[in-house]
């Protein structure tokens, strides 16, 4: 039987994209695409290194580098970030990193309306998206504006070849969360699933290879590729429970955004399965097993990630607490969300029980 087809609307993101080993020597004229002559170049303090020579080789169109991005944009961050933009006449924001540092190019560009131009690091997925977040007075805020969608991202693996092994597997299984979720999105449609499934798949083959040989570059190529598949998936559809759920234990709980995303997939995805049958196909597919849940756990566990909430620091004591914020702002969700299905999920996560 030929598998119905659900009405569907879907809207291309104009980002442009250059990929390739190398490729970020494509920047200068990426910018001149831009129309831009003055860049102020983005990055962490532990990335100076990295924003020093992407600015030498912008050359006379390097405005200068603000080294300060951090977790969680906090608004001050934020304002500093923007005031030297306007100081130097910064005319488009080039952030090479993570996604804080894609989050502090999103928030110059929301206040000044200034082009973004990502160069990521890790498999965040952020430079997709048109998502951004500012925290104040320990608050994390979210939004959506067309104008913090970077308009140009160069992805060259190079640039990943560092990246530490653990954070390689945690920002990975971060990146397939969103496909993940993307399966099964109340809004999704069937070029997110093709894009989801081919994300997933490229980034659980290459973790393995990247665990043992952290600067295969051909692996640190599919899993770039992977990340801006699954990206593309978040910045297209909603998210639901998984994402609502981590959000949650981020910003309340102050624990680690990669991680919390790695510890918590493989039992909300067991959580929403049943419910789920065609996403659970597509998975299942993508990750090569008839038991999706737990081929996620292992695909963590079994490369060196950390699989349970206990293991983060969270307290045993906090997942009642953790539970009734979960709930208090309802959302869609494939299977119904209710206080004690969420708790159930937050204990699994906690003791870090392999899911079925
Ligand atoms: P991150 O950007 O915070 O980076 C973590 C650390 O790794 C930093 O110290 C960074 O300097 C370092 N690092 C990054 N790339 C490196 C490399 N190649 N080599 C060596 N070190 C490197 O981590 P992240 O997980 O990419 O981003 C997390 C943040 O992004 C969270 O605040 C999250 O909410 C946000 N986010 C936003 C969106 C969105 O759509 N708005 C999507 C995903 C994540």
């Amino acid at each position: 039987m030929v598998p119905a087809l659900k009405d569907f609307v879907y809207t291309a993101s104009p980002a442009r994209v250059i990929f390739g080993v190398g490729s970020l020597a494509q920047l200068p004229r990426e910018i001149e695409l831009l129309g831009a002559r003055r860049a102020l170049v983005l990055c962490t303090p532990e990335q100076t290194g990295e924003a020093e020579r992407v600015a030498a080789a912008i050359g006379a169109h390097a405005a200068g580098i603000f080294a300060r991005a951090v977790m969680h944009v906090p608004i001050e961050t934020a304002q500093e970030a923007r005031q030297m933009a306007r100081k130097l006449g910064a005319d488009c924001a080039v952030a090479v990193g993570g996604g804080s540092t894609t989050g502090l190019g999103k928030a110059i560009a929301l206040d000044s309306g200034l082009p973004v131009l990502a160069i990521p690091t890790t498999y965040a997925g952020s430079e997709m998206t048109p998502i951004y977040g500012l925290t104040e007075g320990g608050l994390k805020r979210t939004g959506k504006d067309m104008r913090v969608l970077p308009r140009t991202v160069i992805y060259d693996p190079n640039l990943t070849l560092r990246l530490p092994i653990s954070l390689t597997v945690t920002s990975g299984i971060n990146a397939i969360a969103h496909a993940a979720e993307g399966l099964y999105a109340q809004d999704g449609n069937p070029i997110m699933e093709l894009i989801a499934e081919e994300g997933i798949r490229a980034m659980a083959a290459a973790l393995p290879v990247l665990k043992r040989e952290p600067t295969d570059i051909e692996a640190r190529s599919q899993a770039l590729y992977a990340a801006w598949l699954c990206g593309t998936v978040l910045g297209n559809v909603g998210m639901a429970l998984h994402h609502k759920l981590c959000h949650t234990l981020g910003g309340s709980f102050n624990l680690p955004h990669a991680e919390v995303h790695t510890v918590v997939l493989p039992h909300v995805i067991a959580y929403n399965a049943r419910s789920t049958p065609s996403a659970m196909g597509r998975l299942s597919r993508a990750l090569r097993s008839e038991t999706p849940a737990a081929a996620l756990y292992d695909l963590g566990r079994d490369n060196g990630a950390p699989y349970s909430l206990r293991d983060l620091g969270m307290q045993q004591i906090d997942l009642d607490r953790a539970a009734d914020i979960a709930v208090s702002n309802p959302y869609w969700n494939p299977r119904q969300v209710t206080r004690d299905g969420i708790r159930d999920v937050l204990q699994h996560a906690w003791e870090g029980t392999r899911p079925e």
